[in-house]
């Protein structure tokens, strides 16, 4: 049964935005799972890990009832559960807003025009929420799904509803006007007690993730360079750390390795080959601990 087990149980949106993206962050930290597709519960191949695959609605709850040690899941979603749960961290993917959004040539202009008017949305707590702080009165139209065609069925004279890139919107005929709460996923934590050995499982699952956010944001590049290029080419480099620089066979010329974030990555290259460097080469990064 569900609470028979010591290992570490992880809720994972079963099937949507999140899935593939919270999977491939697990076996990107190395915690690997037979086909997830089959069951409810999945055992990890190499960890006293599995992962309890459910809808992402529920799994704040599961988290906050000890049922799951931890959870991937919206901010959004825990946000509207006012789940009693630790956010251990956000974790940069589905990322969206939840806003409100009106009819393009209705004759609401912005949010004070809403007040004593209908509100359709999947979030009422936090939209009640957002309307009440304005001193605003609205009544809401709670609908699981399909809330942008509520102003079209004339069931209501607005929305709050999530929004990436607003295409959704825009395809419904309806603008944006505010925004109530700003959302990514999140790795959540249950406050019930928790076993040493499960303890150290999360320590070490959040240091992974840690060091594989830290080498997406990064690139390994090598280079060849003149021996007297190599003061400047180290100036060009924000290096983490000292650049390695090996002598070539050939005269003069030295290969020089290092790692750079890639906000900068570009900027770089290009004032490296101005320094002198040639044959500039990058590489993605598995990972990086420390
Ligand atoms: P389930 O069947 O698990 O209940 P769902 O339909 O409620 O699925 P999805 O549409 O898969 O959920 O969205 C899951 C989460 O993805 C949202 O709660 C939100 O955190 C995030 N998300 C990111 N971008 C968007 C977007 N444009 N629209 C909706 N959700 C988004
Ligand atoms: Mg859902």
């Amino acid at each position: 049964t569900l609470d028979s087990t010591t290992s570490l149980r992880i809720a994972v949106q079963k099937s949507g935005r999140l899935t593939d993206k919270t999977l491939n962050l697990l076996e990107g930290i190395g915690l690997h799972f037979d086909d997830y597709k089959r069951s409810l519960l999945v055992k990890c191949l190499n960890f006293d890990v599995e992962l309890l695959l459910i809808r992402d609605d529920d799994i704040p709850e599961y988290v906050e009832d000890g049922v799951c040690d931890l959870g991937f899941v919206g901010a959004n979603t825990v946000a509207e559960d006012e789940a009693d749960v630790t956010i251990l961290r956000g974790l940069g993917y589905g990322v969206c807003r939840l806003a409100i959004a009106i009819p393009k040539n209705g004759s609401a202009q912005n949010v004070e025009d809403l007040d004593g008017k209908k509100i359709a949305t999947s979030y009422p707590v936090l939209t009640r929420k957002f309307f009440e702080d304005k001193g605003l009165n609205v009544d809401i139209i709670t609908l699981s799904g399909s809330v942008e065609i509520a102003p079209r069925l004339e069931i209501a004279d607005g929305i709050s509803d999530l929004v990436s890139t607003g295409g959704t919107l825009k395809a419904n005929g309806l603008v944006e006007i505010e925004k109530i709460f700003d959302s990514e996923t999140q790795l959540i934590q249950t406050n019930k007690p928790l076993s040493e050995g499960k303890q150290k499982m999360i320590r070490k699952i959040l240091q992974r993730i840690e060091g594989h956010k830290k080498a997406s944001q990064s690139r390994y590049i090598m280079m060849n360079a003149p021996e007297e290029a190599v003061p400047k080419i180290k100036q060009i480099i924000p290096s983490l750390k000292s650049p390695t620089v090996m002598p070539l066979a050939d005269n003069g010329m030295v290969a020089i390795h290092t790692v750079v974030p890639l906000s900068t990555f570009w900027n770089v290259m290009e004032n490296l080959k101005e320094a002198g460097a040639t044959g500039i080469v990058m590489l993605p990064i598995e990972s990086m601990i420390a």
